[in-house]
């Protein structure tokens, strides 16, 4: 089940649903959805907060949906946001694909490399990537999201799955000339835009076999990156038990899994995002995301000793 965020025209605010592939159903329209709970939930984090139980309702107002019906709106008739707009962290992981750290020269982690992404920096499928004034070298990196629903600390890896929600597809976009400059990554990581999430949370019990998983990227139609979870270096329990150890992890949490070969820094010629540009990223049997890449408008730069510091 596809559990999205989405706006209707001449509204801001964010409704969340199901999406039913030429339809979605906003849950909080849905007959008798307010029934039954203390208190409703009324978005994707809430509901996943809500546990097997929530899950359970969501599916059994949207297999009661059909084509119509109260909530039921086409799909071309609502714009899908990035699934958790306000997720409490994105934990994301670096050099974590064996064939990602060969081609980078670098040396394979001992333990997981983390590093945060900040919810301002997330945009949904469709919207456009902003590349900054600052950099030349704005990189895509396609990723396996997972998504947290059961709260947790000090988690076992064979407990792992009953903390995890649900997947998504994620770019984790970079500008290369702030990684190179600073050992740590947030500030290449974060620029407003770098974080498009989505289309949706597919729900875990529809990907039986996530560390089996293609992970594709391509740039203007052409592919440029084709890996597979299966050459995660610390594959997801890990990852869930490591990240726990330190971190609380709460529903609607992302962690972000790394990324596979074929990044464009390490391309002969290199390879980097430019206004115009389309980038696709694909998680298999999770979903699509895809993000056009634009100028920045007003253009915000640097004092020139920041910029001359960076290149
Ligand atoms: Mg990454």
């Amino acid at each position: 089940m596809r559990l999205v965020s989405f706006a209707v025209a001449g509204e801001e605010r964010a409704r969340f649903g199901v999406h039913l592939g030429a339809h979605v159903l906003d849950l909080a329209e849905a007959p008798g959805w307010e029934e039954g709970w203390e208190q409703a939930p009324a978005s994707v984090a809430e509901l996943l907060a809500a546990g097997p139980p929530g899950i359970e309702r969501a599916r059994a107002a949207a297999e009661g949906a059909g084509d119509g019906g109260p909530g039921v709106r086409p799909v071309s008739a609502v714009r899908l946001l990035t699934p958790i707009p306000r997720p409490p962290k994105i934990v994301a992981i670096g050099r974590n694909y064996r064939d990602h750290v060969r081609e980078a020269q670098v040396k394979q982690p001992d333990l997981p490399k983390l590093f945060a992404k900040y919810a301002g920096a997330l945009i949904g499928p469709g919207a456009p990537i902003v590349k900054p004034t600052v950099t030349e070298a704005l990189d895509y990196e396609a990723e396996l999201g997972v998504v947290i629903g059961r709260p947790g600390r000090g988690i076992a890896q064979a407990d792992a799955a009953r903390h995890i929600a649900g997947y998504t597809v994620a770019n984790d976009v970079t500008a290369r000339n702030f990684q190179m400059h600073d050992e740590q990554l947030t500030l290449a990581k974060n620029f407003r835009t770098f974080a498009p999430i989505g289309p949706w949370v597919e729900t875990a019990d529809a990907v039986p076999d996530p560390g089996g998983l293609a992970v594709r990227c391509w740039v203007n139609g052409m592919l440029v990156q084709d890996g597979t979870t299966r050459d995660l270096v610390f594959d997801i329990p890990y990852l869930v038990a490591f990240i726990s150890t330190v971190i609380d992890l709460e529903p609607g949490d992302i962690i972000l899994t790394g990324t596979p070969a074929g990044v464009g820094y390490v391309r002969t010629p290199p390879l980097f995002l430019r206004p115009g540009d389309r980038v696709r990223v694909e998680v298999e049997g999770v979903g699509v995301l895809e993000n056009p890449v634009v100028a920045e408008e007003p253009e915000l730069r640097f004092p020139e000793t920041v910029v001359s510091a960076i290149d």
